[in-house]
């Protein structure tokens, strides 16, 4: 049997999938990477662009930076992988998606139940206030400033020494606990504790499913392995279920 179809039976089957995505994920449909050799940090310093102390110093020159990345983003369309995604869940079968990605492209391929551990690049939250504003373009005055109190907004995404939202990660454990199938694509399974995921469900006796185009440390405890493009294993998984 294929292992395709053994993997597109397993979901089927299943009571409760997740699908837990990373940059490999994106750059399939063209979004620059953060890590790694062709990575954007290659290329801009972090420090000066993502972290709390750089928008305190320079907020313009923050915001350029996410006004361009919100730019290329716009520009890019989710891949086949991501609306076969969407549609197992519509189908019943994912029951929830968990991203590291913060570039929506989720939302925009039709997926609902979804956990988003590093923000939204497409959100922006007040410094000072709770007010939040969902962009459908990148701004066009930089910085935002708040309608309410008119203090900077800043992008609502997750920072360099910034923790990750507590009530966000613990529901990503449970739902890694509560997986009986969890799918692995392009995270490389080193940034923690997103990495913890495929771990904890594999302790609670998931069936883990990687899908990478590179070998990672979730390779040798994953019960399927698929080297190959997520949109080529998807589709292929695809096949077999109806
Ligand atoms: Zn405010």
């Amino acid at each position: 049997m294929s292992k395709f179809k053994e993997v597109a039976d397993r979901i089927k089957s299943s009571s409760y999938t997740v699908v837990f995505t990373g940059a490999g994920m994106s750059a399939e449909s063209n979004i620059p990477t953060f890590r790694g050799r062709n990575g954007l940090w290659s290329k801009y310093n972090p420090m000066e662009l993502a972290t709390p102390e750089a928008f305190r110093r320079d907020p313009y020159k923050v915001w350029e930076w996410y006004k361009m990345r919100m730019e290329i983003i716009l520009n890019a369309e989710p891949h086949e992988g991501y609306y076969i995604i969407s549609k197992w869940e519509e189908k019943g079968y994912v029951k929830r998606v968990i991203t590291q990605n913060v570039d929506g492209l989720h939302y925009r391929s039709g997926s609902r139940n979804i956990l988003e551990l590093h923000g939204n690049i497409f959100r922006g939250r007040c410094i000072s206030c709770w007010y939040k504003v969902h962009f459908k373009e990148a701004p066009s005055e930089i910085p935002p400033r708040c309608p309410f109190c008119n203090s900077l907004i800043r992008p609502d995404v997750v920072w360099f020494g910034e923790p990750l939202d507590t009530e966000t990660i613990s529901k990503a454990y449970e739902e890694a606990a509560r997986s009986d199938v969890f799918i692995v694509i392009g995270t490389s399974g080193v940034v923690y504790p997103a990495a913890e995921l495929p771990i904890i469900a594999k302790q609670y006796g998931s069936t883990i499913i990687e899908i990478n185009i590179e070998e990672t440390p979730i390779s040798v405890y994953a019960d399927y392995v698929f080297r190959m493009k997520a949109s080529e294993a998807l589709s292929q998984i695809d096949k077999y279920i109806d």
